[in-house]
């Protein structure tokens, strides 16, 4: 589903992005780690084209992600997102939020973009939430909806980046349990830069440990948090632990 050969990025001289090698199977879970500046957030960011790489190539469901806007476009509808930050628009409901990718990038009818997003609002157990504003939930709840936001569009692929980091720790069970059901439950291809270890364990095939712009080992989870390939991998995961 997606594949990166050979990647390099850089930001001006600074060497970002290193070789990075990575292959995802469809509805493959991996979860990336690694230190704070080590290039997670870039990698995925990468992935579904809000940065650009320089040499290389991002194939993602079988399209080559370069300079043409068609190919870009393509990408994005399949790859849907969430971040750390929720990035809800905050002047619309939360229903309203659900509603404006399919009405307007998917071209679906007001009333099948109203049912798809109940249908998700349903499934991040929100439903009740509809006709608020995002700056009336919590933090837990803000992150469920920018979930099921991307849910409506169907993704092929979600990326997560630090998804409960910003959330305070009575909230993160909530967001993690959302998660896990989605990768038990789908198909979609998960990606998720986190240092959440019980996630990791529970749905993760593999762990992507990054450290200075590489890959440096991927691993099981059961294995990797046990005992790590590498030594910089040994060492991070003292530092966590
Ligand atoms: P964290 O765990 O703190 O989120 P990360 O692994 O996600 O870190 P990135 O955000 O990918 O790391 O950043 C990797 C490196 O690239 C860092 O050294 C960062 O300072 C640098 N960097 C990120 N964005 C930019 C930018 N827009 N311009 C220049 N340098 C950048
Ligand atoms: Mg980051």
């Amino acid at each position: 589903m997606i594949e990166l050969k050979d990647v390099n990025k850089w930001y001006g001289d600074f060497h970002v992005l290193k070789n990075v090698n990575l292959s995802v199977k469809e509805g493959e879970k991996l979860v990336i780690s690694g230190p704070s500046g080590s290039g997670k957030s870039t990698l995925i960011r990468c992935i579904n084209g809000l940065e650009s790489h320089q040499t290389g190539d991002i194939i993602v469901d079988g399209t080559v992600l370069n300079n043409n806007v068609k190919h870009l476009e393509s990408i994005r509808q399949k790859v849907g997102m969430v971040f750390q930050h929720f990035n809800l628009f905050p002047h619309l409901s939360v229903l309203e939020n659900l509603m404006l990718g399919p009405v307007w990038v998917l071209k679906k009818s007001k009333k099948d973009a109203h049912d798809i997003a109940m249908k998700y609002l349903e499934r991040v157990q929100i439903a009740d939430q509809a006709h608020k504003f995002p700056g009336q939930l919590s933090g837990g709840q803000q992150q469920r909806v920018a979930i099921a936001r991307s849910l409506c569009m169907s993704p092929k692929v979600m990326l997560f980046d630090e998804p409960t980091s910003a959330l305070d720790p009575e909230m993160v069970k909530e967001v993690l349990e959302v998660m896990v059901e989605l990768a038990e439950k789908e198909r979609i291809t998960m990606l998720c830069v986190t240092h959440e270890m019980g996630f990791a364990q529970k749905v993760a095939d593999s762990v992507v440990f990054m450290d200075q712009g590489m890959i440096v080992e991927q691993t099981p989870p059961e294995e990797f948090f046990t005992k790590p390939r590498t030594e910089r991998g040994q060492q991070f995961l003292a530092q966590i632990l």
